[in-house]
């Protein structure tokens, strides 16, 4: 990726027809990464450390710092701020005081919509009601729990540093403490896990009554000790038939109670979709801060299509650099037609109502059939269906989706 200076970035600006003087237009997601965790479980290839104790006051300000650096660009100085995601590693370790000051400072300089969503993921080893409390009174109004299975060996072999009686505990004492939209994440398609098993998970997770759930299947990816793991023949993944039949499982339970199936992997109550990753699969512009966070720019870039930026991810050397420059930059990718277009269908086809070939036109005038020929004989393979507005991934296509998106890259 091509480095770009910081007068640079501040000399782009975003066309006039996007800013909005009310909510609505021009809104912005902040993704604020917290890298700090207690046990690093070995599927996880997130940007997180484990420590035993944690810089809070030192990443507390260098985040703040960061955030008024953003705050004052051009690109994104106007814009509403409409998310805030607090994700990581594991923010929940960090105290309220922490949270209630990063609040305070995104409120001081950027407008914030009166609706904004406020997430923050949590682990359920890390809440007890008091802390989800002071959590909730800070503003804080999503919870996001990483609880992944109700099963006692499941969560010993995630290495996973909570019990289920920990993660309903939790989920409860959310509900106890006033947030009124809770996910749950889970995790299917383990070792050995039979589909009895994953109906067990969904339905103890159906039964604690939350807003969201996200169900992942699980992925060995490399670098981490499960990825060496099944390479030495120490874990053997879950056969292909029966992780499908764990996903068509999922959707049938989920939808029976009333929840959509909004995104591959995610199922929410109607009207509880999380608006923060609506923000990336719609292509809007995001700021994300902390040790390695991304960002991105639909306007600006040197080919006038974009730009995403990743941040230095050790959480000491981003320390360093936000110190030193204000921000911790350390590379950024200007986006080309097909860059910017290739991901904005594949994203969009993430969620169910899939691409909307009106909104494609409008941001990069031309037509989809046109920019990606490709789309047809996706049709052709029954991977793509039409539909009123556009496209969108069939029932086969959903499983093959890594396969569809590769078309686009
Ligand atoms: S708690 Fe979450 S971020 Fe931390 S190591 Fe485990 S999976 Fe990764």
């Amino acid at each position: 990726m091509k480095q770009a200076s910081s007068a640079e970035f501040l000399t782009w600006q975003r066309p006039q027809t996007r800013i909005g003087a009310t909510p609505g237009h021009g809104d912005l997601g902040l993704y604020i990464h917290i890298p700090y965790c207690v046990a690093k479980c070995p599927y996880c290839d997130f940007n997180s450390v484990a420590v035993s104790s944690w810089p809070e006051e030192e990443y507390v300000l260098a985040l703040e710092r960061e955030l008024q650096t953003y705050a004052g660009m051009g690109l994104f100085a106007d814009c509403w701020v409409n998310t805030i995601y607090f994700g990581g590693g594991t923010p929940s370790l960090f105290s309220p005081v922490a949270f209630e000051r990063m609040l305070s400072t995104i409120d001081r300089c950027w407008r914030v919509a009166p609706s904004v969503e406020i997430t923050l993921e949590a682990n359920p080893g890390t809440v007890d009601l008091l802390k989800l409390k002071a959590l909730r009174s800070t503003g804080i109004n999503r919870l996001s729990l990483g609880v992944q299975s109700f099963d006692e060996e499941n969560l010993r072999a995630l290495g996973r540093i909570h019990g289920p009686r920990e993660a309903i505990e939790a989920i409860a004492n959310a509900l106890r403490a006033g947030f009124k939209n809770v996910n749950i994440d889970l995790i299917y398609a383990l070792p050995g896990q039979t589909l009895e098993a994953w109906e067990r998970d969904l339905q103890r997770a159906l039964s604690l009554k939350p807003t969201h759930i996200s169900a992942y299947n699980l992925t060995y990816e490399e670098g981490t000790p499960f990825h060496s793991w099944r390479k030495l023949g120490r874990l053997q993944p879950l056969d292909e038939d029966t992780e499908l039949a764990m996903f068509t499982l999922t959707e049938k339970l989920l939808e029976g109670q009333g929840y959509c199936h909004y995104e591959i992997s995610n199922y929410a109550q109607p009207s509880f979709f999380c608006r923060h990753n609506l923000g990336y699969w719609s292509s809007e512009p995001y700021v994300g801060v902390g040790a390695g966070a991304h960002g991105y720019s639909p306007w600006g870039g040197s080919q006038g299509w974009g730009f995403r930026w990743a941040n230095e991810r050790s959480p000491k050397r981003y320390l360093v650099r936000v110190q030193q420059n204000g921000h911790a930059r350390a590379s950024v990718e200007h986006l080309s037609f097909e860059q910017a277009a290739g991901e904005f269908i594949f994203l969009a086809l993430r969620r169910a109502e899939g691409l909307d070939a009106t909104r494609f036109f409008a941001r990069f005038q031309k037509k989809v059939e046109q920019a990606f020929p490709v789309i047809g004989s996706l049709v052709a393979q029954s991977l793509l269906e039409p539909t009123e507005h556009g496209w969108r991934l069939s029932p086969r296509g959903i499983f093959l989706a890594d396969s569809v998106f590769a078309e686009f890259l």
